[in-house]
């Protein structure tokens, strides 16, 4: 037995100016995409498991991963398919695939449709597996190309192995038991919000997703899935929806109906209302002088690395510093230019730089860079081992790092974009993060597990980037219309 696996993950935030080339991926090609994928937690690994388990002979064409950005090239596309169509080209008995169900391509809306179809013109019959991120956009052509397309069920995600255990045991049975899945997609018209998707606190989404786990333990349910979706994506499909696969069409098409009609139930839910940054800022301003011990955490929304931010929106810093708070550690700021003349400046000495806002944000208006003037603090290369709880042990690198001290605040500021995945971030470049007052991440929930026991209080920030939390700042022309909330008074019952 031949099976045939791989890794293809990005998503895109179609209105980020943040190009998606091949070398963003890192892609690990035949062997060592197969070494890397081994006894990993995601769905490659237990795909990998899976194969093992059964003695098949296994060729991993491609593992690759690229962090949220704008579309990605269409030589980037061509080359990754390539290499997963040659592999299936050679023939196999089952394609278990690791996606991320939201990649849009130069030239496609839908990337993973394109390759599940095209896979499909090669290899009609061979059950296709899939496993896609819980921010998936799920289109009719993935549905229809794959045999079973199943979800995480956790965000943040914890669950990528066990979702591509569900996979490949399925896809098990279609091999063993002749099993013959039927899909069903509903999908209620709502753009959900990130920030309403937290599936640990009590909520629409954790009841939502309890309501699938409660479908799959029902007699000829195979496996449901609550995508919440990816909303900052200009497509037809963008937004939420279910995927149940069962044993009969029928019973596919009725869960997927009841799931849907259930999630449109509480959409009001699933909307984010930012505060104005002004009233933010009175909040943090407030929790510093109460209770507790450690910083108050200002999350940067509207400019988060991890969905396709440039991380060099000045908003929050710049209203920080005209409301006259201080004790402000803020970063990774990412600015090349400034990391340049910090440099060229040298540790100790006065500098004087013009910070951010220079990636242009189509669709936006310009804002000019924030001019800080103080002392460079620190300088150092930039890499660092998280010890937190996502990617423990990692070594990242965020390009060479330079901080600024301009007295009321040190700012880092970095050669790449970066999410603060660990203190370190801080701590290499000479920053004790407990220490500060307010403590600006642009983050909107990676950073939490490991920021947020150091805080006294959390406060999240609105700004004018391109993952604004208001969608009314986009200008969506392919999105379905009506389209919740966008449009308000939207009637919609499932078919
Ligand atoms: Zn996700």
């Amino acid at each position: 037995m031949r099976i045939v696996t791989a890794r293809l993950n990005h998503e895109t935030n179609t209105f980020s100016p943040l190009a998606t080339p091949l070398a963003a991926f890192r892609p690990l090609w035949g062997e060592e995409a197969r070494a890397a994928g081994t006894g990993s937690a995601t769905a490659l690994g237990a795909f990998l498991a899976f194969a093992q388990a059964r003695g098949a002979t296994v060729a991993v064409p491609v593992s690759a991963h690229a962090n949220p950005s704008g579309p990605v090239a269409d030589d980037a596309f061509e080359a990754l398919s390539a290499a997963i169509l040659a592999a299936v080209s050679e023939g196999c008995d089952a394609i278990l695939l690791d996606l991320h169900g939201a990649m849009v391509t130069e030239s496609l809306d839908d990337g993973e449709g394109e390759l599940l179809a095209r896979i499909r013109a090669v290899a009609p019959d061979v059950p296709l597996g899939v496993a896609l991120d819980l921010h998936a956009n799920v289109t009719p052509g993935m549905v229809a190309a794959a045999d079973v397309i199943i979800g995480f069920k956790t965000y943040p995600h914890v669950d990528m192995a066990e979702t591509g255990a569900h996979v490949a045991r399925l896809v098990g049975r279609m091999l063993d038991e002749g099993l013959a899945p039927h899909q069903a997609w509903c999908h209620p018209p709502q753009l959900a919000h990130t920030l309403r998707m937290d599936t640990r606190v009590p909520g629409p989404m954790a009841d939502l997703v309890a309501a699938t786990r409660a479908m799959e333990a029902r007699p000829g349910i195979l496996a449901a899935t609550l995508f919440g979706g990816f909303s900052l994506a200009d497509l037809p499909e963008a937004g939420a929806s279910f995927v149940v696969a069962a044993e009969s069409a029928e019973q596919a098409h009725a869960a997927a109906a009841e799931l849907g009609a259930a999630l449109w139930s509480r959409r009001a839910e699933f909307v984010y209302d930012e505060a104005p940054l002004a009233e933010s800022l009175a909040a943090a301003r407030a929790a510093a002088e109460g209770p507790g011990i450690g910083p108050v955490l200002l999350l940067d929304h509207g400019d988060n690395c991890m969905s396709g931010g440039t991380c060099d929106v000045m908003d929050v810093l710049a209203a920080c510093l005209e409301a006259g708070l201080d004790g402000i550690v803020a970063g990774p700021i990412c600015d090349p230019d400034s990391v340049a003349a910090l440099f060229a400046a040298g540790t100790g000495a006065a500098a004087e730089i013009r910070l951010g806002n220079k990636v242009a944000l189509p669709g936006f208006p310009a804002q000019a860079p924030l001019a800080l003037t103080g002392r460079v603090a620190s300088l150092g290369d930039g890499s660092y081992v998280v010890t937190g709880p996502t990617y423990t042990g990692q070594r990242f690198s965020m390009g060479r790092a330079a901080v600024l001290d301009t007295g009321r605040a040190r700012v880092l500021v970095t050669e790449e974009p970066h999410e603060p995945w660990d203190l370190a971030i801080f701590t290499q470049n000479g920053i004790d993060p407990r220490a500060a007052r307010f403590l600006v991440l642009k983050s909107r929930m990676y950073c939490r597990p490991v920021f947020e026991p150091i805080a006294r209080a959390v406060v999240e920030c609105a700004s004018a980037g391109v993952t604004s939390s208001d969608y009314r700042l986009f200008p969506f022309a392919k999105l379905a219309r009506p389209a919740y909330p966008l449009d308000r008074d939207v009637t919609w019952g499932p078919r």
